[in-house]
């Protein structure tokens, strides 16, 4: 089966394992600073904070906005339930904005409309998420202008993104944000296993964010309060977790991060064939922003129900069958059963759900071959001709 998304594993990548399984940390050394420098470097952002999954770091970021029990977050229904899950872990109230059905990211203008209603009834978000889907950007500057003019706290949900632009930055700089999230779990654009962080510009929620994912522990004297006992003294300051990445994991990431560019070029390069080769078929092809360079995460399209009979999970099987390990996402996470329990219902984002109803994620990695890609483009034609 052609998996619709894969990690590529080098040589270099498994010897840096094995230099840190031979040396002297296995969690808690150097390797874990080194591999947040170097994301940092990357995404140009002074700060960056290493949790062990995306999950982990989302719930870290938003603790650091101090979203607690009866806040607000916004997010997008089609996401991972982890963008809204992790809100939860917090105690804080989720609700949904609907998408720009181009692009399938938050629609801008649908989240000015919510504010503004948001603003009469007293219910403004504390913190909104806004998720950029396939590794396209979300219009961040529109976003970051209703902020300023609300006063909430911007977390992107980057998890797709890593090595995407947005204007002329990187995505993870967080000119338009106060926070941004990245996740290395293998289907994404590099990995370590299990693993995510969270980039920022802000030194106060760096310090929050690293006290938080190890116990609310701080080691740092000037951090302390009242008597230093010695040099194993160390204080709890509130009630963290063990969101910690290890060496093991960090080595692997540092490794993979040398590759990340090449990673994006062979992305790109299969996406570019994709919109070449299917754009005769009744097929809506994943949308473009001007301002953004997708890190193409995923390549989604959305069969057309005005140019063919074909259904979605009639195409589905079929491909299935021809060994395509297509996937579908998004569910959007508002109709999961333990978000109707909440009060949501089908038609409450119509965008979203339409979205979900014709979507199809096709194979896209750097290593898949030219044979394998050209396969699915025979099937898809052969099914929907
Ligand atoms: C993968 C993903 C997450 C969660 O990341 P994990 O590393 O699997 O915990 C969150 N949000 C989005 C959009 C994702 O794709």
């Amino acid at each position: 089966m052609i998996p619709y998304g894969r990690q590529d594993i080098s040589q270099s990548d498994i010897d840096a394992v094995i230099e840190t399984l031979r040396g002297d940390w296995l969690t808690q050394g150097p390797a874990v600073p080194a591999f947040e420098r170097d994301v940092g470097r990357y995404c140009q952002a002074s700060y960056a904070v290493a949790a062990n999954s995306g999950t982990s770091a989302l719930h870290l970021a938003y603790l650091a906005a101090d979203l607690g029990p009866g806040d607000r977050l916004w997010t997008t229904p089609i996401t991972f339930v982890a963008t809204a899950n992790a809100a939860r872990y917090c105690g804080a109230v989720v609700d949904f904005v609907d998408i720009d059905p181009v692009t399938g990211n938050m629609d801008p203008a649908a989240l000015e409309r919510k504010l503004a209603h948001a603003k009469q009834e007293g219910t403004l978000p504390k913190v909104v998420t806004p998720v950029h889907f396939a590794g396209l950007s979300c219009a961040m500057k529109p976003i970051a202008e209703l902020a300023s003019q609300y006063g909430f706290c911007i977390v992107e949900d980057a998890c797709h993104a890593l090595g995407g632009r947005y204007e002329s930055d990187p995505v993870g700089c967080c000119t338009y944000s106060d926070m941004t999230v990245f996740s290395f779990h293998p289907v994404k654009i590099a990995t370590t296993g299990e693993g995510g962080m969270v980039m920022t510009q802000r030194e106060e929620l760096r310090q929050r964010m690293v006290q938080l994912c190890s116990h609310g522990i701080t080691k740092v004297r000037e951090q302390m309060t009242g008597d230093h006992h010695g040099p194993w003294y160390y204080q709890q300051h509130e009630l963290g977790f063990n969101y910690r990445l290890t060496d093991l994991q960090a080595a692997l990431g540092s490794s993979q991060l040398k590759r990340l560019d090449y990673f994006i070029s062979e992305r790109i390069k299969r996406a570019k064939i994709y919109d070449r080769e299917l754009t005769s078929l009744p097929l809506t092809l994943p949308g473009r922003l001007d301002s953004a360079q997708s890190a193409w995460h995923i390549y989604v399209i959305r069969l057309r129900p005005d140019q063919t009979k074909v259904t979605r999970l009639a195409l589905f099987k079929q491909l299935r069958e021809a060994g395509i390990g297509v996937n579908v996402h998004y569910i959007p996470v508002h109709t999961q059963p333990d978000y109707r329990r909440l009060g949501f219902q089908d038609g409450d984002f119509p965008e979203a759900e339409r979205f979900y109803a014709q979507a199809i994620t096709l194979p896209l990695y750097p290593t898949l071959s030219e044979v394998d890609q050209n396969h699915v483009i025979k099937s898809l034609r052969r099914a929907l001709s």
